[in-house]
């Protein structure tokens, strides 16, 4: 079965098509600038050049449009036709308490992530015009949702449960949902895999660190807790989120600054992290450059960012009680090497230890720690498409 899997954005589109008989990935894409002037597809069929096709995309179901003509299509196509594809995933950001694992779209279904839209004002209305377009194009073909928080479900109250009142959990959902969810699955049961090791033997911390970056620990095979919050701004300092800090913050910017409640959320979403911090980018890859050139600033964001993710293995260990694997994975943690290096700095005592030479790598799966670092530290490419692929092929080929 050939499984197309959706990440919606809201002016934004990636794609893929797998075939789920060995996993092989036959095309992938990218729609941007939905909406706006300049629509563009980029479309690539594995094992030749890209393809950029400038077209008007007012909407998202132009966009797929465009995406069946260029699978189906052309020097660059991988199918015949759009019946070939036995089911659609798509990537949905929030699905409240809903649902712990990928699920069927069915109408009912669907009407429950409408009801997560306010938790995720931006992802989750942007995530439904992607499934409903798609019903619209490929009516019949079932539609699957994979969800950025269903991972973290089997978190603990005490993990989510933030130390407001009660009532407010109860009244409009306040509590840590988690994000980042299908990465940290992928790359802890790829440790699991790779180290030979059943997944609910093994406790181990997940670094996922992109530009939007969290830190899960899991135990006994499940999520224990992770680092986002009740949105993806809590947890780590990244490239334009604050991350923690003391929540009076906000309400004393607010006043000295003249913001409003949508101004402080795009102070701490949009300008912080470590754009805000270093003054250069939100880029590692730039603000490195900047602090081997002396920038202080730069060198302070990434100092900031190295002790926090610390922090955060420090205090998994201890909830725990103690960690046997830890993976990177994402942007930085596949690519960057001094950064995995410095978060490993100085953590013999917690029986982690890196080998310079292994950790000379990007992009592959291997074992980065010394043979004798008690604690195994392992870089681990993720991969969220074909997570939500294989979900919605075991989901969809029980349908029939
Ligand atoms: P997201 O999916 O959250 O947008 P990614 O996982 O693609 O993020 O990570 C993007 C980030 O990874 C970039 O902003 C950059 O900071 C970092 N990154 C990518 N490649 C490198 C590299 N070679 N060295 C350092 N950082 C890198």
């Amino acid at each position: 079965m050939k499984i197309l899997v959706i990440n919606c954005g809201s002016s934004s589109l990636k794609y893929q098509v797998l075939d789920m008989t060995d996993e092989t990935l036959l095309a992938k894409g990218l729609v941007e600038r939905i909406g706006m002037d300049g629509s563009v597809i980029t479309h690539e069929k594995i094992g030749m050049d890209k393809v950029k096709k400038e077209a008007p995309m007012p909407t998202h179901k132009e966009a797929i449009g465009f995406v069946i003509e260029a699978l189906t299509k052309g020097d660059a196509a991988v199918i015949k036709d759009m019946k070939e594809i036995g089911a659609v995933g798509h990537r949905v950001a929030h699905a409240g308490e809903y649902f712990s694992e990928s699920v069927l779209l069915t109408p009912e279904n669907i009407k429950k992530l409408e009801s997560c839209i306010e938790l995720a004002p931006l992802h989750n209305p942007a995530n439904l015009t992607g499934v409903s377009a798609c019903q619209e194009l490929m009516p019949g073909t079932p539609m699957v949702g994979g969800f950025d928080t269903a991972f973290h479900q089997t978190m603990p109250a005490e993990s989510f449960i933030y130390g407001v009142p009660y009532e407010y959990y109860k009244k409009y959902g306040i509590r840590k949902y988690g994000f980042h969810g299908t990465s940290h699955k992928f790359v802890a049961e790829r440790a699991a895999d790779i180290l030979g090791t059943p997944m609910k033997d093994m406790k181990i911390i997940t670094c996922h660190l992109g530009n939007g970056a969290s830190v899960s620990a899991i135990k006994d095979g499940k999520c224990y807790d992770t680092s986002m919050g009740f949105t993806p701004l809590e947890g780590l300092v990244m490239g334009t989120r604050s991350g923690n800090m003391d929540p009076a913050i906000v309400t004393f910017l607010q006043e000295k600054e003249n913001l409003d409640a949508a101004g402080a959320n795009t102070l701490m979403n949009k300008k912080s992290g470590v754009l805000g911090i270093s003054g250069v980018s939100s880029d590692f890859r730039d603000i490195e450059a900047a602090a081997e050139e002396g920038n202080e600033r730069a060198k302070l964001a990434v100092d900031v960012f190295v002790h926090r993710v610390k922090a955060y293995i420090g205090s998994y260990v201890a909830e725990m009680n103690g960690v046997d694997t830890i993976v990177f994975t994402a942007g930085i943690g596949e690519n960057d090497k001094n950064m995995r290096a410095m978060i490993c700095k100085d953590m013999e005592n917690l029986g982690i230890k890196l080998d310079a030479a292994k950790n000379d790598v990007r992009g592959k799966e291997t074992v980065i720690s010394a043979d004798d670092s008690k604690v195994k530290v392992l870089l681990i490419p993720t991969n969220e498409e074909l997570v939500i692929a294989r979900d919605t092929y075991n989901i969809v080929k029980n349908l029939k």
